[in-house]
């Protein structure tokens, strides 16, 4: 996107579009040789539909959200794709499901008889996964039998949907590991409501980007046809930092968060006074390190919520503090000499790209 100077505004972050496609093809390339299909999930990014685009693009066969907000910006952007509602649908958006997405992730009895009531009314076919909770204790159905009676009645009294599948989540609430032992339980899951309905089932949705690591080791049971990923393509920063694994054939810096210096002066370290509460209602802890050079910026927690997700790529540059809307940063070892007006450039990580995209303060532009 060409922008006039005068349109430019800070803070900001930066999406590299072409950096991202080469992260998206490489997951496609990786799952396609072994037969599993992609929701590429654009929550990370608060559903920038640029990225929605190229996950389309690169052939992703759904484009996820747990937010409906996001699928129709998606939409109305012009991003012509399979979505995906991937958190379980509440009772007071079912027409809105029905209505804009093709297939949604689910657990409850009363929901999918709601999403039957509504998709028959919107003379539509409403394709469903059935999650099963394999010990993460977020979403899915813990027991089995009442997970088969669900799969049997949407197979053959719920006219409205269509049984797509089941699927999984590990590593989100219980940080349970995703392993072949867990996919085989998975599968397994599938094989039992497959025998009772006679068929076998389109697919089996092995999990989010903590999956993916079976991918690229070989590990992958064979029926796993299906992952939902967000992080492992768009930040691809857990499976090096936390598994060890070499991910050097994806970028690690789609993102750039851009914030400008609106003061820049040598002061103290220690604050001044008598101590109490911080802007967060805190009591902070401050080490006398002397007189020092430190910048403020225009930026803040209400933008990124936590301190230690940001990433000066500066080289010396120290991030010491924050309150809503300002940020300070130790120079004093900073290569770069920095002056008002100036602009400092950060890396994110997956919880600052979050929350940074969805903040009204921070621009959003795709290169
Ligand atoms: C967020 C989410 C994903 C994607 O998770 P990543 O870790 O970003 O890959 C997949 N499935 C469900 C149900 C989710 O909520």
């Amino acid at each position: 996107m060409k922008m006039d100077k005068a349109e430019i505004r800070y803070p900001m972050v930066e999406m590299d579009l072409v950096k991202f496609r080469n992260n998206v093809d490489q997951a496609v390339m990786r799952c396609s040789k072994i037969g599993i299909s992609l929701a590429g999930v654009i929550k990370g990014f608060t559903g920038i539909p640029e990225g929605a685009r190229v996950f389309a693009d690169a052939g992703c066969k759904f484009i996820a959200s747990s937010r409906l907000e996001q699928i129709q910006r998606a939409i109305d952007y012009g991003v012509r794709a399979s979505y995906m509602l991937i958190r379980i649908p509440m009772l007071s958006e079912i027409s809105e499901v029905i209505r804009i997405t093709d297939i949604s992730l689910n657990s409850e009895v009363a929901v999918l008889k709601s999403l039957n009531e509504e998709a028959l009314k919107q003379d539509k076919t409403h394709k469903v996964i059935l999650m099963t909770d394999l010990g993460d204790l977020r979403e899915g159905f813990w027991d089995k039998k009442e997970l088969l009676d669900a799969a049997i009645l949407v197979e053959n009294e719920l006219s409205g949907l269509e049984l797509a599948g089941i699927g999984t989540n590990l590593g989100c609430y219980g940080s349970v590991k995703a392993t072949p032992e867990k996919m085989n339980e998975l599968i397994a899951d599938a094989e039992m409501i497959e025998e009772a309905i006679g068929r076998r089932l389109d697919i089996i949705s092995g999990g989010a980007t903590s999956s993916f690591p079976m991918v690229i080791n070989g590990t992958m049971p064979p029926r796993i046809n299906n992952l939902r990923i967000g992080e492992g393509i768009i930040l691809a920063k857990d499976l090096k930092d936390l598994y060890g694994l070499d991910m050097s054939f994806m970028h690690q810096d789609i993102f750039t968060l851009k914030a400008e210096v609106i003061e820049v002066k040598n002061k103290p370290t220690y604050p001044k006074g008598e101590l109490a509460f911080d802007a967060f209602g805190k009591a902070g802890t401050y080490e006398d390190r002397g007189i020092r050079k430190k910048a403020l910026l225009g930026i803040g927690k209400v933008d990124f919520a936590y301190l230690d997700m940001i990433y000066p790529r500066d080289k010396g540059a120290k991030i010491i503090g924050a309150s809503s809307d300002h940020l300070i940063i130790d120079i004093e070892d900073m290569e770069r000499k920095l002056k008002v007006g100036d602009i400092m450039e950060f890396d994110l990580s997956y919880a600052a790209i979050v929350f940074t995209t969805n903040s009204q303060n921070v621009k959003i532009v795709c290169k």
